[in-house]
């Protein structure tokens, strides 16, 4: 089977996690400040705060931003849960913003339009989180300036996203949002097999994230206080005091290490990425496929490759009486990895309970109908993904499973 997505992991990578094993720290050593080095220098952010997934990046990023009980949180229907889950795991309340149907991106004309509404109720947002799906960032300029004129924070969900640039700059620098975080997951660009990041040009939130990535304790005097009762002048170097109620959502030294090594070939992870997303664009142009339209102040990452079926009335998929189901199927019987990015926040059942209903978004529900995410990766070879095109050309056109059951011969 060939993947839709995984890690590249070369010898480099190996031997800096086997130093790290044989090193003095297996966590909270030297590897972590030089990742979030690595972190700013690549994007321009003035601090960088990494942990043990971007899902824990994101909950520290509404917490610093004192997101809580009575606050809304909004996002796009079209990410992954973890982009909207944050909200709840503050105590706020979750809404959703209808997609672009062209760059599948949150609209910043529903965003406003929801802005509106939202104002004249009194229930407007605390924090809106951003995602720039599939590597291609969101309209930036705008949701900034809606920020402004309407109060609410940004967290840039980045997740997809790094080396990715937005106006000639790399993603995460933070010029137009609060706090932006990264994924290591394997699939995503870079790995440190599980992890996550939140780079911020603020200092007071960079502090606030690092203290509750560690429990809410700390060593530093100037945060501490006089405790009633309690000799302090007799407490010596081994005193700490815990200041907040944090959580344990720090990534050890061979997962930073792992981060330093990889950070090194990000470059070469994007352009390679970069150069097989638009041999996709010409070797699919003459099949009945949406491709991924590019806007111009952007260069994606490329985390994704998102085809969309033309399944309208009366159209190609309608007069072969294809539906995605067998389509996917028989891709994945041909050994061809596809996927399907997201399934809408609003149809988990989850979600459901909270009062979403189907129907809420149409613009995302019918991305969602269409979309087929195709391998995509580092390391994916231009062999691999002419197998890919036969094999979708076998499925939609020839419309002959047998044929290519024959050809491959699976
Ligand atoms: C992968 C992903 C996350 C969560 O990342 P983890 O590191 O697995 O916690 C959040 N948002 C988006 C858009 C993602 O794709």
């Amino acid at each position: 089977m060939i993947p839709y997505g995984k890690q590249d992991i070369n010898q480099q990578d190996i031997a800096a996690v086997i130093a790290v094993l044989q090193s003095d720290f297996l966590t909270q050593g030297p590897q972590v400040p030089l990742f979030e080095a690595a972190l700013m220098q690549h994007t321009g952010a003035e601090h960088a705060v990494v942990c043990n997934s971007a899902t824990s990046a994101l909950h520290l990023a509404c917490l610093a931003l004192e997101l809580g009980t009575g606050d809304w949180l909004w996002t796009t229907p079209i990410t992954f849960v973890a982009s909207a889950n944050c909200g709840l795991y503050c105590g706020a309340q979750v809404d959703l913003v209808d997609i672009d149907p062209a760059t599948y991106n949150l609209c910043p004309k529903a965003l406003e339009q929801k802005l509106i509404i939202a104002k004249a109720q009194n229930k407007l947002p605390k924090v809106v989180v951003p995602v720039h799906l599939c590597g291609q960032s969101c309209d930036m300029v705008a949701i900034h300036a809606l920020s402004l004129q309407y109060g609410f924070k940004i967290i840039e969900d980045a997740a997809h996203a790094i080396g990715g640039e937005y106006q000639g700059k790399p993603i995460g620098g933070g010029d137009y949002s609060d706090i932006t975080i990264f994924s290591f997951h394997p699939v995503k660009i870079v790995t440190t097999a599980e992890g996550g990041a939140a780079l911020t040009n603020q200092q007071a939130l960079a502090d606030k994230m690092a203290l509750l990535r560690s429990h809410g304790i700390t060593r530093d005097k100037a945060l501490m206080g006089p405790v009633a009762g309690f000799d302090m002048d007799g407490q010596g170097d081994w005193y700490y005091q815990q200041v907040a109620l944090g959580f344990n959502y720090r990534m050890t030294e061979l997962q930073a290490a792992l981060g330093v090594s990889q950070m090194q070939r990000l470059t070469q992870f994007v352009v390679e990425r970069r150069r097989l997303a638009l041999r996709y664009n010409q070797l699919l142009a003459d099949l009945p496929l949406t491709l991924p339209v590019q806007l111009g102040q952007t260069n994606s990452a490329w985390h994704l490759y998102v085809v969309g079926l033309q399944l309208e009335e009366g159209g190609f998929f309608q007069k072969k009486q294809l539906s995605k189901k067998l389509v996917f199927s028989q891709l994945r019987t041909l050994g061809i990895g596809v996927h399907v990015h997201y399934i809408p926040v609003h149809t988990q059942p989850y979600y459901q309970a909270m009062g979403f209903t189907v129907g809420d978004y149409p613009v995302a529900e019918s991305y969602y109908q269409q979309a087929l995410s195709l391998p995509l990766f580092h390391g994916m070879t231009d062999v691999q993904q002419d197998e890919v095109v036969a094999a979708l050309h076998d499925v939609l056109v020839d419309h002959e499973l047998e044929s290519s059951v024959r050809r491959t011969g699976i």
